[in-house]
């Protein structure tokens, strides 16, 4: 390593995305004039708050890490598996001054471990946050954080990309200009790493989908070993990577399921390790026709047919194939031969089916089915629900599942409270057909989400809100309002719609990756 740095400043811009190059901010264009930059370096799935910052300073996937903003306000960060930048840098430098200085205190709270040194601030807004940070950059920090918060409170307030959000990201740029001259005045400059970036963007007044507004960030670096350039592909938990590198320590080796932190092409000239990006599957199958539950190669042989609440094969008709409930039929619904297994469903923008005598009761649940994803899809679209779609309805009693073009999630509301669990689809898997299975476990406040059979995401929930799920009868195909997929002008397709009782295991999915013949 013959590039490293003494010093390391990341300033993270909340909410900025890359709206940056659609207004005026003279104080990063000089700063960068000779730097390494891109315009589409990547927010993850889910685009909010903890997820990112979480990936920027633990250099790990959000399903990885399984960080959330409930989670960080409340809980101190304290997992040793998977350490903070910061973390690792004071194992290398025991006496180093290091100071992260966060308008969002929960990056402080529930992101920086306690206890090992860390210099930490907060303040009421942008403005009162820089002299803090001034007197911060005066004490040489070997590596300083920053997190400012004013233009993502804009962007909720005014609306993403427009003048009130674009006004004040040229605002907090002069406060970005600030900080660069106080490097220069302590003498560090010549031998910093400097760094300006976002943790993700927005669309209309919110975030969390990955559109291009959202999922697109800035991302700038300038220091002595920088030459003017390009970068090439990065994502916000390679930051933490970009960090360890540029202070010499070890960037340990990529581990999707741990640390997967990279250093991105086009940054370091002298970096010459390419960049590890899993090839993207397509899944290949033969559709043939749906075999009845009992037969020998029925569903009732691969999934216990107690354990069967409801199944919807999709092929000509809504008719649950246990001949336990009864659907009404609400709406257009189409359907076409030719789906993953037997027929799919196409569920026009009116169409859906409502299971006026089902129950979900005490029980743990699993819902599973197979999608067709599309990753340019604008709208969100709900899979089947027991309340009102996403928007206003937010905090009824009952649930959304809801698919989106990079994700999945279900929304669990008590009435007035609630809560996303949000996976998003494996960057390995092309668009077309995937099996989501989405396992509820109410008793221990659990929610886990299987692509193609696979574990992609598990995660704590709270408990209260897994109370009240029969709240109005099962809707499939919309949401229980009937009214969300209709005003989104929403088509998509479905096939093998199933519910069953209980949670859902690597054994079940192995035995129903084996009912679908296929290679796990
Ligand atoms: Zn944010």
């Amino acid at each position: 390593m013959n590039n490293t740095y003494k010093y390391v400043a990341l300033i993270g811009i909340d909410g900025m995305g890359n709206f940056n190059q659609h207004t005026e901010t003279p104080c990063m264009d000089a700063i960068f004039a000779n730097g390494a930059v891109t315009y589409d370096a990547l927010s993850l799935d889910p685009t909010i708050s903890a997820q990112n910052w979480g990936a920027m300073l633990l250099g790990a996937m959000p399903a990885v890490h399984g960080l959330t903003n409930s989670i960080v306000s409340a809980h101190p960060y304290t997992n040793d598996a998977l350490p903070s930048v910061f973390k690792r840098i004071r194992e290398k430098y025991p006496d180093a001054y290091l100071a992260a200085c966060n308008n969002w205190n929960p990056i402080n709270i529930g992101i920086i471990e306690d206890g090992i040194g860390v210099d930490k601030h907060t303040a009421a807004n942008d403005p009162e946050l820089t002299p803090i940070i001034l007197d911060c950059v005066a004490k040489k920090p070997k590596y300083l954080f920053v997190q400012f918060d004013d233009v993502d409170g804009a962007g909720h307030g005014c609306g993403y990309g427009n003048e009130g959000h674009l006004k004040k990201i040229t605002e907090i740029d002069a406060l970005v200009g600030q900080v660069y001259e106080a490097y220069k005045k302590a003498g560090i400059l010549d031998e910093t790493l400097f760094i300006v970036t976002a943790d993700h963007g927005g669309w209309i007044r919110g975030h969390g989908g990955y559109t291009d507004g959202e999922k697109y960030v800035y991302f700038a670096a300038t220091g002595k070993g920088i030459e003017k350039s390009q970068v090439g592909y990065a994502t916000t938990k390679d930051y933490a990577a970009i960090v360890l590198y540029a202070l010499g320590i070890d960037v340990p080796d990529y581990d999707a399921n741990g640390f997967s932190g990279q250093i991105p092409e086009g940054l370091f000239p002298e970096y010459k390790k390419p960049y590890f990006r899993p090839e993207v599957r397509s899944v290949e199958y033969t559709p043939f026709p749906t075999p009845a539950i009992e037969s020998r190669e029925g569903l009732g042989v691969f999934i216990d047919k107690n354990r069967l609440r409801l199944a919807l094969f999709l092929d000509n008709d809504l008719t649950d194939a246990t001949a336990e409930y009864d659907e009404t039929e609400i709406g257009l619904c189409k359907y076409y031969s030719g789906g993953v297994y037997g027929s799919r469903g196409e569920f026009g923008t009116t169409g859906c089916a409502v299971y006026e005598d089902f129950r979900f009761g005490d029980n743990d649940f699993t819902i599973a089915a197979w999608l067709r994803i599309d990753r340019s899809l604008i709208y969100e679209t709900d899979i089947c629900a027991t309340k009102g779609g996403c928007g206003k309805n937010r905090k009824d009693k009952g649930f959304v599942v809801v698919m989106r073009n990079n994700d999945t999630f279900i929304n669990i509301g008590i009435g007035d409270d609630d809560d996303d669990f949000i996976t998003a689809f494996p960057e390995d898997i092309k668009d077309g057909w995937i099996h989501m299975a989405l396992s509820v476990d109410r008793k221990n406040g659990e929610i886990k989400c299987y692509y193609n059979f696979r574990l992609a995401h598990a995660g704590r929930f709270d408990k209260n809100l897994l109370t009240d799920i029969d709240a109005l009868p099962l809707t499939v195909g919309n949401d229980a309002l009937h009214s969300f997929n209709n005003e989104n002008n929403t088509i998509f397709n479905m096939d093998d719609f199933l519910v069953f009782d209980g949670t859902f295991s690597d054994k079940d999915a192995k035995h129903l990756a084996d009912y679908y013949k296929f290679t796990i």
